[in-house]
Order: structure tokens, then C-alpha cells, then sequence
């Protein structure tokens, strides 16, 4: 959507502040032995306590707050009491934030969407690089966030960074406008399409690029959810909710710690 007043800024700002702030805290738990089941009730009932909704959990009947991707799991995992992470493994979570405001007699939902990858323990070097490289292709995307810019901008420069690597892209999904319904036009994918879809101050925006260490290819799992890499390679997956303004960029999701 795009904001025009100031109260919608802050709600969204509150909004992707408390996903980023969660996100982070999820992060730092993550170690051999603790399981997806539990990152996403850590994730809920710091949510909840913020006084927000978890986006994703009955979003089209997806069950949990979190999406728990990993290794060759590229989004959309579903967690589990039994999916116990271990040594070596790369997780993929995602998460969305709702504060739900009724304005004028209308209940209006302000999103914060945001993803990262992080390692359990000891992961090879190669596998850090897919993971640093799919991070700062984010903040290639993040950069070229500028109103008069293209949709194509974006894309280019995380196809870029992905060519450079000799990762593959995902390319069956990709960033989108989030609103009150939380995915929302245009998509933004993460490649260059031809897009010439300009850019506007108050536009709300998610960029989630995912690289492969392998080929581009992808497929759903039996699950009708977990989306995985059609040859079993490793997959990285960062995400920013983002406010295009008149001047920089405005990290909606940016968390505490992070530096970007
Ligand atoms: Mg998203």
C-alpha cells in the first residue's frame, strides 16, 4: 500500500520494529539441539506480548508464526516439536508482525515481514558465503529502494550479486507490497524482468531475496507448504519490509543489533 499519513508511518514502523526485534531474539537461540517448535513459541508470546498478532499463523491456514526453513528448505517450513536442528545446518526464519487498529469503525492491519539465515554452530566456509552473499544482495535491493527507481533496479541488483556468486535465484517467489491483506502488488522479483513500475514515496514494500547453492529450480514439498531446492542444495533467505521516501530508504524491520 502507500501511506499517506503520518499515523499509518508510525504503526508500521512499530509494526516491523517489534518483527525485527523477535527475529533477532529467535536468531540468537538458534544452537544444535533446540527445535523449530521451539523458536516459534518463543516468537509468539514475544509478539503477543508486544501487543501484536503473529502475521503468518492462519494466514492461509498456515499453522505457526514462524516459517523454519532448513538446508535445502527454502521457505515456508512448517515448525515441529520433532525437527531438532543440528551442527553444520543453515535456518532459514521468517516472520511477520500484525498490529490491528480499528480506525473510522474499520479494522486496519499494519505488517512488519522479515527474514534471515543463520548458521547452527560451525557451518563450512562456502555455505557462509551463500549466506553473506544472499545478506548483501538485500542490501544491494535495499539501496536501489528509491522513489523515480524502477522494480527492475531492485531486481538487477540482487541478480547481480547472485551472478557474481554463481548462485542460483529463486525465482517462483519473491518481494511483494505489503497492506492491510499482507501480500499485496507489485510482486518484486528478484531478477530482472523488463519492470518499468516506478517507485513512490509511501510506498511499503518487502524485498526477500533467495539464493541456491545449486540451480535455480524449486518444488513444493507434500506438505503443500515447504518450498524446496529441486536438487537438495542449500538455500539463503533474507528479507526487509522497506518505506520508500523522498530521500533514503527506510528500514522498517532493520533489527537491534544489525548493521547494515
Ligand atoms: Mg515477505
Amino acid at each position: 500500500m502507500i501511506v499517506t499519513e503520518d499515523i499509518q508511518i508510525d504503526f508500521f514502523k512499530k509494526a516491523g520494529k517489534l518483527a525485527g526485534e523477535t527475529l533477532e531474539a529467535i536468531s540468537k537461540l538458534v544452537k544444535p539441539g533446540i527445535t523449530t517448535w521451539e523458536l516459534d513459541e518463543f516468537a509468539e508470546k514475544m509478539i503477543r506480548e508486544g501487543g501484536a498478532l503473529p502475521t503468518f499463523k492462519g494466514y492461509r491456514k498456515f499453522p505457526a508464526t514462524i516459517c523454519a526453513s532448513i538446508n535445502e528448505e527454502v521457505v515456508h517450513g512448517i515448525p515441529n516439536r520433532n525437527r531438532v536442528l543440528k551442527e553444520g545446518d543453515v535456518v532459514s526464519m521468517d516472520l511477520g508482525a500484525t498490529f490491528r487498529v480499528v480506525e473510522n469503525g474499520k479494522s486496519m492491519d499494519y505488517i512488519g515481514d522479515t527474514a534471515l539465515t543463520v548458521p547452527c554452530g560451525e557451518i563450512n566456509p562456502r555455505l557462509q558465503k551463500l549466506l553473506d552473499d544472499t545478506k548483501e544482495s538485500l542490501y544491494a535491493g535495499i539501496k536501489a529502494c528509491r522513489a523515480g527507481n524502477t522494480l527492475d533496479d531492485i531486481g538487477g541488483a540482487i541478480e547481480d550479486i547472485a551472478k557474481a556468486g554463481l548462485y542460483g535465484i529463486v525465482r517462483d517467489y519473491g518481494g511483494h507490497g505489503i497492506g492491510p491483506n499482507y501480500h499485496e502488488d507489485p510482486l518484486i522479483f528478484n531478477y530482472r524482468t523488463g519492470s518499468k513500475v516506478k517507485l513512490k514515496p509511501g510506498m511499503v514494500i518487502a524485498i526477500e531475496p533467495m539464493f541456491n547453492q545449486g540451480g535455480d529450480r524449486v518444488r513444493l514439498k507434500a506438505d503443500g507448504w515447504t518450498v524446496v531446492t529441486q536438487d537438495y542444495k542449500p538455500s539463503a533467505h533474507f528479507e526487509h519490509s522497506i518505506l520508500v521516501t523522498e530521500d533514503e530508504p527506510y528500514v522498517l524491520t532493520k533489527r537491534p543489533n544489525e548493521v547494515m
